[in-house]
């Protein structure tokens, strides 16, 4: 077998080891910025003799759906993954969407491992790890966050922490991206596997702004591992699976838009329920904060009034019907609302006052799910076809990133 075809596109089976790393919250401007600067190298490297260019990726710009696109290379209607965050309309319950039976589409991943190829998959939150290891054969995967915990009869690996010769790290922290990278790297060395899919952490994206120290530093050390990833004969490629924006007013407070808040002002408590589905356990990051909400609506309810309304509520980008929506974002109709609302660039969407705890965002917020943090990197350390390099501009999306380092890379 010499290729595998996953949701109906083909991937040629790796001829050589092959790194995908999605750097969670990656916005452009970090890449940018850097290089500007002259403070990434490898980078620069990859820009000079690879690939450099941006590419959207899916709505909502949230982790769980793009991080599922990437392996799957196909968007949330294929996969299911409509958020981190939804209503389960079989239970009527809010729930994490972390578990596999959520999952619709194959991944990339769990095909190549069916014909052998080696896979490994280190996640720096463990909310992916279920999500992204499924139906992964004979692999490993495993998440920083809970390294100490690995089983080689769960993960594929034990003895992580000895591996890679650090501690835990803290889940609000860098070193837990740092840790994916080291410990993929160690890997590389000893078994040089197939294919790794390293996915990491938007902690400093969400607090630190492009060409802030912090930032600088985590770049960085990022850029030391690509170098180092690049020079020992792998495939690189990177992307995102959303960018970050401020999403602060003139004077440094969070620009929100309550929305729980005005429909029962405007249709009366209880007629309408606001999902969030940027919504997971790591509020330090954004308060359950984003740019994107999905709205269930009683049967009297009339959509388009509502949506009308909305529109011109100030910050408020796009309002569209569970048909509308699902059309254009490509996402599966049975797990949005009757609505979905996004808001603009500086704007964020919460349901009430009450619900957030702005106290987290020490600093002010920067923040993501909508169409201002739709465009990411998408970079490769070696060149690709001709036929590839003319789709660089035509439409290109987070999701390809496995056609490219599989299929496009023209190795010498
Ligand atoms: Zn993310
Ligand atoms: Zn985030």
């Amino acid at each position: 077998m010499t290729a595998v075809t996953v949701n109906g596109r083909s991937y040629q089976m790796p001829q050589r080891p092959t790194v995908v790393v999605c750097i969670d919250g990656a916005d452009p401007e970090y890449f940018t910025d850097g290089l500007a600067r002259g403070i990434l190298p490898a980078l620069q490297r990859f820009r000079e003799h690879g690939v450099y260019a941006t590419a959207q990726a899916m709505i909502p710009s949230f982790t769980n759906p793009n991080n599922l696109s990437i392996v799957t290379g196909a968007p949330p209607a294929v996969h299911g993954i409509s958020g981190n965050f939804f209503l389960d309309p079989e239970t009527g319950n809010e729930v994490m969407m972390n578990e596999p039976r959520f999952l619709r589409a194959e991944s990339i991943l769990a095909a190549l491992s069916r014909e052998n190829a080696r896979v490994t998959i280190i996640t720096a939150k463990d909310k992916l790890r279920r999500l992204l290891g499924h139906g992964v054969e004979h692999g490993m995967c495993f998440s920083a966050e809970k390294a100490h915990e690995v089983t080689r009869a769960e993960h594929g690996i034990d003895q992580v922490n000895d591996l890679v010769g650090w501690e835990t790290p803290e889940v609000y922290s860098s070193e837990l991206s740092a840790f994916v990278m080291e410990a993929g790297l160690r890997l590389y060395e000893q078994q040089r596997p197939d294919v790794m899919y390293l996915s990491l952490t938007d902690y400093i994206q969400h607090k630190h702004a492009p060409g802030t120290p912090e930032a600088d530093a985590f770049y960085r050390m990022l850029d030391q591992y690509f170098s180092a990833f690049d020079e020992r004969g792998a495939v690189v490629a990177l992307t995102a699976d959303h960018g970050m924006r401020d999403k602060n007013d003139a004077i440094g407070r969070p620009c929100i838009v309550y929305l729980r808040t005005l429909l029962d002002d405007w249709l009366g408590v209880g007629t309408t329920r606001v999902i969030l589905p940027i919504t997971d356990p790591y509020v330090v990051h954004h308060g359950a904060l984003g740019s994107f909400a999905t709205i269930y609506v009683t049967p009297e309810v009339d959509v388009s009034q509502v949506g009308a309304r909305l529109r011109d509520v100030p910050g408020i980008e796009y309002v569209g019907t569970r048909t509308e929506a699902s059309q254009r974002f490509a996402l599966p109709a049975d797990r949005i609302g009757d609505m979905v609302v996004i808001s603009d660039h500086t704007t964020v969407l919460g349901k009430a006052p009450e619900d957030h705890d702005l106290s987290l965002l020490e600093g002010g917020l920067r923040s993501h799910g909508g169409l201002g943090e739709q465009m990411v990197p998408f970079v490769l350390n070696m060149p690709v076809h001709e036929a590839y390099r003319q789709r660089l501009n035509v439409n290109l999306c987070n999701a390809d990133i496995f056609d490219f380092a599989l299929n496009g890379v023209a190795l010498a």
